[in-house]
């Protein structure tokens, strides 16, 4: 069995420290900021003690599931 992966603090999806967020391009973004909607392309589980990022996903379900309750990510901090 594949042992699940933790952050470095020790928490695993599912835990409350680990926070889905959704990213948009940076035109998603533009649109945003401009009150328009737009579709995030991914959503990243990250850890809210050490910013240890778990999961990416471009899931079509997880980004619907995800896009109009979660924080946006900042992604500016992605090269
Ligand atoms: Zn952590």
């Amino acid at each position: 069995m594949e042992k699940e992966k933790t952050c470095k603090c020790g928490f695993k999806l599912g835990d409350p420290m680990i926070v889905p967020k959704t990213r948009y391009s940076k035109q998603g973004f533009v649109w945003l900021s401009l009150g328009f909607s737009a579709k995030p392309i991914e959503v990243i589980f990250q850890c809210q003690n050490c910013e240890e990022i778990l999961l990416l996903s471009k899931d079509e379900d997880i980004i619907e599931k995800y896009r109009y309750s979660s924080d946006i990510f900042n992604s500016d901090n992605i090269k």
